[in-house]
């Protein structure tokens, strides 16, 4: 089996240091380790895990520049992705790995302290509160979502998080272009526009992933993201 170097350096021509790959590998055994007590992730096996997991999230770096000192949000991150990746990857980058439930964010401090990811922190919220904070809104360069909801939805909880021209990536499979065909409303009120769609055709993966690069235009009215839940119940 390749090593996820090689599959980094082949996919993405993205150089991992030997100090980086046994961070992964560290990163897998906390998975393994922890997904015994809480369900973290249904993928467990190496194969999977290393290239559904780990070089998909790595897929990023080929979308967006990841420069030093830039502040960047994964919404919804679960057991830490794509935000753990990028992170070990990219160290000079400041990581929040965000998510709803607690015992996810748990985990995550365990991995960033285990780990010794020195620019990553953990936050339990949910997006559309974060929205609200100072602390969050319209601080960030760049903001992540995988799996997290569709496309409408996912917008309004990442881009009050993002400064004016700054940046949301939507991690998608096939519905891709439906869900950005979707998403003309929510953009227009938001204050986003698509840029592009990467596509990446991961190695034994049939199903083409897809980045939705959404640059942010407009400062987000303060009527957005609205109260919790309301996203989702009602989406732009
Ligand atoms: N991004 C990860 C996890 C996807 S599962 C991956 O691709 O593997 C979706 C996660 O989003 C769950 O952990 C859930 O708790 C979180 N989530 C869903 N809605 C959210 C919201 N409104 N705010 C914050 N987190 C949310």
């Amino acid at each position: 089996m390749p090593t996820l170097t090689d599959q980094a350096k082949a996919l993405l021509n993205l150089e991992l240091t030997a100090d980086q790959e046994a961070l992964f590998a560290r990163f897998h055994a906390l998975l393994v380790e922890w997904n015994a007590r809480m369900n973290l992730t249904a993928i467990l096996a190496p194969e999977e895990v290393q290239v559904k997991h780990f070089l998909d999230s790595l897929t990023v770096a080929d979308a967006v520049e990841l420069h030093r000192g830039m502040r960047v949000v994964d919404v919804g991150t679960g057991a830490g992705f794509p935000g753990v990746p990028l992170q070990i990857v990219y160290p000079g980058i400041h990581v929040t790995l965000m998510d709803a439930t607690g015992k996810k964010i748990q985990f995550l401090e365990h991995v960033i302290q285990s780990l010794g990811l020195a620019n990553a922190r953990a936050v339990k919220a949910r997006a559309e509160d974060a929205g609200r904070f100072p602390e969050h809104r319209h601080v960030y360069d760049l903001a992540l979502g995988r799996a997290v909801a569709r496309l409408p939805i996912l917008l309004e909880y990442l881009l009050p998080l993002v400064k004016v021209g700054g940046y949301c990536v939507a991690m998608k499979g096939r519905t891709a272009v439906d869900e950005v065909n979707d998403s003309a409303h929510a953009l227009s009120v938001l204050g986003g526009e698509v840029e592009d769609i990467e596509s990446f055709q991961l190695p034994g993966i049939e199903e083409t992933h897809h980045l939705i690069i959404v640059r942010k235009t407009a400062l987000t009215p303060s009527a957005y993201p609205r109260a919790s839940g309301m996203p989702a119940q009602k989406p732009l």
